[in-house]
């Protein structure tokens, strides 16, 4: 088949290994640079040009879309869609995937767990907002965040107003969250693709710290996951609408709950720690499905 990986960054560790599995699957496979695509829209004969030269002869794109090319990046997926290529991430899902608001409320209709969250377009009345998830300690996230970056602990509801009064101030939009002190600093990583599970860890951050990003100095060690928690994670990848998904939840009294589907999820961490072939499944699942 013939194989091409959308990325901006061909040096990427999830871009080599990509590259490696599907050779070792005896795939053509090429890497696409999104940014560098010219789409043609004409009556029936949708096409795109990379670097000057027709895209041809493609049967399935892997999508590795960062978030700040989401728009651009998205266009080229559906381009590819109309041109009956299949994709391992339908543009669609993509585009649902960068909203985190419209994400929780997907997943809030399928019934799945998520910590109590308020979004609010009017905060200058922080204290209710502060109610609503029912006072300090809460944790309050910038939309545009990653990496944990802007993602703000407040111990005390004064502190919590200080910063809600800050962000506000920056116009920088946020959601706020009641704080799963349980989960001790600690998340889970599910990695789906196709309806299934095909590799976990937990992530736990440094000593003192409450966030788990492996950018932020945790740690990840692989983890066997319960019923309830593996069930959470391909419903959440599925209500979606991911094929390929990276599903973070923290573990708490009441069962795991969801924080995030990630849609182009990070391969090197999930390898390393579970020491599974995890590029090796996407490749897979596009051979079983055309
Ligand atoms: P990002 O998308 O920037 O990584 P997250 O929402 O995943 O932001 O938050 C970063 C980390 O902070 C999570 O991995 C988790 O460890 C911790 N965290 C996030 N939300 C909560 C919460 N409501 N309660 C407890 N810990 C949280
Ligand atoms: N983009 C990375 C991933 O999806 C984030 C890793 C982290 O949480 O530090 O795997």
């Amino acid at each position: 088949m013939n194989i091409k990986i959308l990325s901006g960054n061909p040096g990427l560790y999830s871009t080599k290994r990509l590259v490696e599995a599907a050779k070792k699957r005896n795939h053509n496979v090429e890497i696409i640079d999104h940014a560098k695509c010219d789409i043609v829209i004409e009556k029936k004969n949708p096409c795109i040009y990379y670097k000057g030269h027709l895209v041809k002869d493609t049967d399935a794109v892997i999508p590795r879309i960062g978030a700040s090319v989401t728009f651009y990046g998205t266009a080229v997926v559906r381009q590819f869609e109309m041109m009956r290529v299949f994709t391992t991430t339908e543009s669609q899902a993509l585009v649902r995937s960068r909203d985190k608001l419209r994400s929780l409320q997907v997943l809030s209709r399928a019934g799945l767990g998520l910590p109590k969250t308020v979004f609010t377009n009017y905060s200058r009345n922080t204290q209710d907002v502060i109610k609503h998830v029912g006072g300090a300690p809460l944790i309050i996230k910038l939309l545009e965040g990653t990496q944990g970056l802007g993602v703000v602990l407040a111990e005390t509801n004064n502190a919590a107003e200080s910063v809600l009064e800050a962000f506000n101030g920056l116009q920088a939009r946020v959601i706020v969250q009641e704080f799963i002190k349980e989960a001790g600093g600690a998340d889970i990583r599910a990695f789906v693709v196709d309806g299934q599970v095909v590799g976990a860890m937990k992530r736990q951050g440094k000593e003192g710290e409450f966030r788990s990003n492996l950018h932020r100095g945790g740690t990840a060690s692989v983890i066997e996951l319960t019923d309830e928690e593996e069930n959470a994670a391909i419903k959440a990848a599925r209500v979606m609408g991911l094929a390929v998904a990276g599903v973070d939840m923290l573990q708490s009294s009441r069962g795991p709950l969801i924080l995030e589907v990630n849609s182009s999820p990070g391969l090197e961490g999930i390898e390393a720690a579970t020491g599974k072939d995890i590029a090796k499944s996407i490749i897979r699942y596009i051979e079983r499905s055309i």
